[in-house]
């Protein structure tokens, strides 16, 4: 079966097509030419998943799962949640993100937040949506150089380090989209039956 990883990031989808039986052949975008962007309109993580999933399987007719992530912080209600990528504006800046959650964060006791991830997967006229959520809380300054996004200011419940401090390894068997990513495989190696 081919399945489309709405995604142009060949490292996500070579390390997703590692966790899948051989049967299943993923597809980039670019595997399919789709050059086009869709806009993350929608005010929840769910809703921009299945934006970009159904897009690849109305106008290509795939099997597809796309994905979509947010870093939920409790003491700010939620925020930057779905718009983590562009929560400084845009053109989306990481540093500029992390700079303005630290400041928000500056004069509040509670540092608890979330990553949480929501996958939509198209398969034969049926949608599933999996999510993955990783716990932690938000430093005071930076930690560590690895990965990316807010990775140097999140660390990881149960973890001395940030995500930025750890290998891609170690980071994907505990971080919400590792997470997510587990409940689509095993949803799928029985599909595949
Ligand atoms: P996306 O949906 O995977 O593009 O994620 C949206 C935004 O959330 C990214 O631009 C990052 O700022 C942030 N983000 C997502 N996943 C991670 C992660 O694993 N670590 C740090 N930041 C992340």
């Amino acid at each position: 079966m081919k399945l489309v990883f709405a995604t142009n990031n060949l490292n996500k989808l070579a390390e997703v097509q590692k966790m899948l039986p051989a049967s299943i052949e993923l597809l980039s975008l670019k595997d399919i030419n789709c050059f086009d962007e869709v806009d993350e309109t929608e005010l929840t993580l769910e809703g921009n998943a299945k934006l970009k999933a159904n897009y690849i399987t109305e106008k290509f007719g795939f099997n597809c799962f796309a994905d979509d992530t947010g870093l939920e912080v409790e003491s700010l209600d939620g925020k930057p949640g779905v718009f983590s990528a562009r929560f400084a504006g845009e053109p989306s800046n990481s540093e500029k993100n992390m700079k303005k959650l630290l400041s928000e964060l500056e004069h509040k006791t509670n540092r608890k937040a979330q990553f949480r991830t929501a996958i939509c997967l198209n398969i034969d006229k049926n949608q599933f949506i999996f999510e993955g959520i990783c716990n932690g809380e938000i430093l005071e300054k930076k930690h560590g150089e690895k990965g990316f996004g807010y990775d140097p200011i999140f660390k990881p419940e149960g973890y001395s380090v940030s995500f930025a401090e750890m290998s891609s390894e170690e980071k994907n068997k505990i971080s919400h989209r590792g997470i997510a990513i587990q409940k689509l495989v095993a949803f799928l190696k029985k599909y595949n039956k």
